[in-house]
């Protein structure tokens, strides 16, 4: 069988991709047990060998993963190579200080390219197109993944990354950009910058964008299209698995295909943790069926979807999951950067300074989102004198930004100003209104 062809296998009929998906399972099986994590998770529900998993309903018997466990074992415990084999790591937002670090042997990044390749294969991108990645590039996959995909594609790749939003303008204009990977509120950025920069819609050549790494609605996308006069897909992926590619649009825009050869699927109810019945929404539950140097079974990603009933027009028979519906638990997603509420609340409570009460609040500013933290101090700091204070904000805003990687705007209140909630605190306010 020829497992890693790449085009091909997206037409698979169900018998022949379980088949895939069995083979490819037992082996990060294999380099599972090669863990102590993994070899005493698996053992406890008596799989002790690739060979204990019989068909991929068996992979049901493995307990979940979760970011904890990714934070419990950080650095390498998770790791089931040699580090010698290890040849990039990527990194995403960990609940607290901690990050979730993946790493990739040679062969796990040329797995990953088929996959972004073979995604913007699907969503009609072509050797002759100009292809602008303005996602960042570094740490966050978003940059690097479709990077490598798009060479593979033979596309022009212009490799931009994040930010400077005249450059990325004149850029497109000068060398003819075709296709943009951005997240969507990024997109209505850019727009509204056109103006001011100089240019006009006549003068780009646009076709495509292709947006993720954030929530955003069908009339998001639709806005976008219409703004610009082009076609957006949706691209949903996480570092865990990789990074982009997990599920990504055709050229059909009616859902996105999830990749089952490199990702088992599950949909599971988020209290109970069983499966679903077909078409209902839950959280997704993804297996990496090809990463070697960081297996992860069963994770439970917290975000919300549901499959999509009935067969997609393209042909490609991946199942086709819906835009993303939310998430389980409080992660918020500003500008695209993961944060956790818990992440600025470590950072906060180091404060001497620091009141009782403090609060975490989302807008919109233009199409941007601003991430306000808004503290209670005690009355000494809040004296005439207002150096302390801005020194605190200086100090506090550069933690902020080291611990969460986007710079806050941090506001100070008296004693007693912030509302209290009687029970649970209710500590993030997100106006941004209907995300998903
Ligand atoms: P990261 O691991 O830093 O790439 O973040 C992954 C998370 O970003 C996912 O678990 C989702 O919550 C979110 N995300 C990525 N792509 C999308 C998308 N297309 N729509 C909604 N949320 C997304
Ligand atoms: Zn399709």
């Amino acid at each position: 069988m020829r497992v890693y062809s790449p085009e091909d296998i997206e037409y698979l009929d169900r018998r022949a991709l379980e088949a895939v998906q069995l083979l490819r399972l037992k082996k990060v099986i294999a380099v599972a047990l090669a863990t102590p994590f993994y070899k005493e998770r698996l053992g406890n529900v008596g799989i002790r060998h690739p060979e204990d998993l019989e068909c991929m309903e068996d992979l049901r018997k493995v307990p979940f993963t979760t970011k904890d466990d990714l934070r419990d074992t950080y650095p390498y415990g998770l790791l089931a190579v040699d580090k010698d084999e290890v040849v990039r790591m990527h990194a995403s937002s960990g609940t607290t200080g901690k990050p979730t670090v993946i790493y990739y042997d040679k062969e796990d990044l040329s797995r990953w390219t088929g996959l972004t390749f073979r995604s913007l294969r699907a969503c009609g991108c072509r050797r002759s197109d100009v292809f602008q990645n303005m996602m960042t590039y570094g740490l966050f996959t978003g940059g690097l993944g479709l990077h490598y995909g798009a060479e593979e594609a033979e596309m022009f790749v212009i490799p931009s990354s994040g930010g400077n939003t005249r450059r990325q303008l004149q850029l497109m204009k000068d060398f003819g950009t075709t296709v943009v990977h951005a997240t969507p509120s990024y997109m209505l950025h850019l727009w509204s910058q056109m103006d001011e920069a100089g240019v006009k819609k006549r003068d780009l050549k646009l076709r495509k964008a292709l947006i993720g790494a954030e929530p955003h609605s069908e009339d998001l996308r639709r806005k976008i299209e219409k703004l610009f006069g082009i076609d957006a897909y949706n691209s949903y992926g996480l570092s865990e698995m990789n990074g982009p590619s997990v599920a990504f649009e055709c050229t059909e825009k009616n859902g996105m295909h999830l990749w089952e050869d490199a990702y088992r699927i599950e949909i599971v109810d988020k209290d109970t943790l069983e499966p679903v019945a077909d078409g209902e929404v839950g959280e997704l539950v993804l297996t990496n069926l090809i990463r070697h140097a960081s297996p992860i079974l069963r994770y439970r990603t917290k975000d919300l979807t549901r499959i999509m009933p009935g067969s997609c027009p393209c042909g490609r028979t991946a199942v086709r999951v819906d835009r993303m519906m939310g998430r389980t638990d409080d992660m918020l997603i500003i500008n695209g950067v993961n944060v956790f509420p818990s992440q600025i609340e470590d950072v906060v409570m180091k404060v001497p300074e620091a009141g009782n009460n403090y609060r975490i609040v989302v807008k919109k500013n233009g199409t941007l989102d601003v991430l306000t933290v808004e503290l209670e101090v005690g009355p000494d700091i809040l004296s005439d004198d207002t150096r302390d204070l801005y020194a605190l904000r200086g100090r506090l805003t550069e933690a902020l930004k080291a611990s969460i990687s986007i710079k806050p705007v941090v506001e100070f209140h008296e004693p007693g100003q912030l509302p209290v909630q009687e029970g649970k605190a209710i500590r993030v306010v997100d106006e941004r209104g209907n995300l998903y």
